[in-house]
């Protein structure tokens, strides 16, 4: 295969995702009937189960049928395109012609093109399959030289396509398959003018395929014009653990923090099992005997109990005996606990992805659930850190700290701030990286356009870092609420909800 005309970084191999997980035994690559080549690179890639975009869209294509995805970036998109234009490319192995491409897939970045390179060459790596990119920001040299032989796949950004068809550095007139990603962003970026251009240069008899986070009335006339007969798929993401889980704070002195946990245990609604989280071991045994002292029967697992104690108190855990479970994060590892109502963090972790760990305890299996944070004044950078990390701002009870007094009211803000929690998102991505708000009308601004790789890689990896740069000075969303029982109102300087 042709070499990439720019350094990137290869295609991460992830643990399979949650969402994944959910449909484990429905599905698997083999079903697919895909070329034992293209399964053999998937098991090295360790994809054991198809997403929901894979397994609707996979069968689909392979049959040579165009399609419409609504699809975002994270659901597996580009193997769903990916795996099937392989297996077809595979099936029917021809040298491609000179200066042209088999398939053209067009993205709005840089890196984006890049990265769905690499996925053809990850999951292409054990067929003779030639791929090559061509985008805009490095010389054309090289993208010139690439395509002389033709290439079984290009991908490409749309500016700089055009500069190589201009410069008959590349033909379209044999494109069998051609897929338009990200088409929403495509809008945004201003390249609409250019791929209806691009589009009059291909073949008419050819396999389209479309994907977009988003269904605009441009994009989906757009679709109109270039689909034949489109199937439809749609994928919507699953709201991330941390989004489905009614997360508080309270801001308590250090030294109310037992009562108060106890207050929050007998006084919270459905608690069906309570995980406590203490930084210590030493706190954990503290804690359990505050809770014992206030008439909760509890109990804690840490690396100073003995495997049976652990055993014995995990299995009381599970069948109910006891509901209160205090412990450290490294014990709670272990801990494969399902139906935990409640996690609250008697103290909050120093290590700000702990607190995602902890607070993912009680949202197994598609499950909501509450996560309480007792924070007192000296845990307010912890506090902080974390909000960052969430992207999210935890909504607060309790007398807030002056460290922190700069928290906005919460109440009406936290109901508003769930809902704009996604569409906060994306609009930050759009407004902030992808798109400085000019529409293009010159391609060969491509360059300028495309945001700088490393800015787009941020973009890529997702809403983590997308929401890390935009977050700093603008109001975040809220972490999404629950009513948390009027039992509340009860408690000293608590507002039931
Ligand atoms: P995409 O939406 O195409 O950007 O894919 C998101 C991430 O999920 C990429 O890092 C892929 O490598 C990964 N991925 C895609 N499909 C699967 C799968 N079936 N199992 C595990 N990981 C996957």
């Amino acid at each position: 295969m042709s070499k990439p005309a720019i350094r990137r970084r290869s295609p991460p191999r992830p643990a399979l995702r949650p969402a994944y997980r959910k449909i484990l035994e429905l599905n698997s690559f083999n079903d697919f009937g895909l070329a034992e080549p293209i399964t053999r690179a998937l098991a090295e890639e360790r994809y054991v189960t198809p997403t929901p975009i894979q397994a609707q869209s996979i069968p689909i294509l392979l049959t040579g049928k165009d399609l419409v995805g609504i699809a975002q970036t994270g659901t597996g998109k580009t193997a769903a395109f990916a795996l099937p234009i392989l297996h077809r490319l595979a099936a029917n192995h021809v040298r491609p012609e000179r200066k042209s491409c088999r398939v053209l897939v067009l993205s709005p970045t840089r890196e984006l093109s890049g990265q769905i390179l690499d996925s053809f060459r990850t999951y292409g790596r054990h067929l003779r399959i030639q791929s090559a990119l061509a985008i805009g920001g490095v010389s054309m040299g090289a993208q010139v030289r690439a395509l002389l032989n033709g290439v079984d796949v290009l991908v490409a950004t749309p500016g700089r396509l055009l500069d190589l068809v201009q410069s008959n550095a590349v033909r379209l007139n044999s494109v069998e398959t051609f897929v338009l990603d990200e088409a929403d962003r495509m809008l945004d970026m201003g390249f609409i003018r250019d791929i209806r251009k691009i589009i009059t240069k291909l073949p008419k008899e050819r396999q389209t395929l479309m994907f977009s986070a988003t269904m605009p009335e441009d994009i989906a006339e757009l679709g109109r014009q270039m689909l034949k007969d489109p199937a439809k798929v749609s994928v919507t993401p699953q709201a991330t653990t941390v989004e489905r889980i009614a997360q508080r704070i309270v801001h308590v002195d250090r030294g109310n923090k037992s009562k108060m946990l106890s207050d929050i245990i007998k006084q919270e609604q459905n608690v069906d099992r309570v995980l406590v989280f203490t930084r210590t071991k030493h706190g954990a045994d503290k804690v359990v005997r505050g809770l014992v002292k206030d008439g909760i029967l509890a109990e804690a697992i840490h690396g100073n109990k003995s495997q049976n104690q652990r055993e014995r108190v995990l299995k009381d855990f599970r069948n109910g005996r006891v509901r209160t479970l205090v412990a450290t994060d490294i014990a709670a590892r272990g801990i494969d606990v399902d139906g935990i109502s409640h996690v609250i963090n008697f103290d909050l972790p120093n290590i700000p992805e702990s607190y995602v760990h902890r607070i993912g305890r009680t949202a197994r299996a598609g499950a909501d659930g509450v996560a309480i944070s007792l924070c007192s004044a000296d845990e307010a950078d912890y506090l902080r850190d974390i909000e960052k990390l969430i992207r999210m701002q935890i909504p607060a009870t309790g007398i807030v700290p002056t460290r922190t007094a700069q928290r906005p009211p919460q109440h009406q803000q936290a109901r508003g701030g769930q809902r704009n929690n996604r569409n906060g998102h994306r609009q930050g991505q759009r407004n902030g990286q992808h798109n400085n708000g000019q529409n293009r009308n010159d391609r060969n601004h491509d360059r300028n356009r495309e945001p700088a790789a490393g800015q787009q890689r941020q973009a890529h990896q997702g809403h983590q870092q997308a929401h890390a740069d935009h977050g700093q000075n603008k109001p975040r969303p809220v972490a999404s609420t629950q009513p948390i029982g009027s039992a509340f109102a009860n408690v000293p300087f608590m507002q039931s909800r």
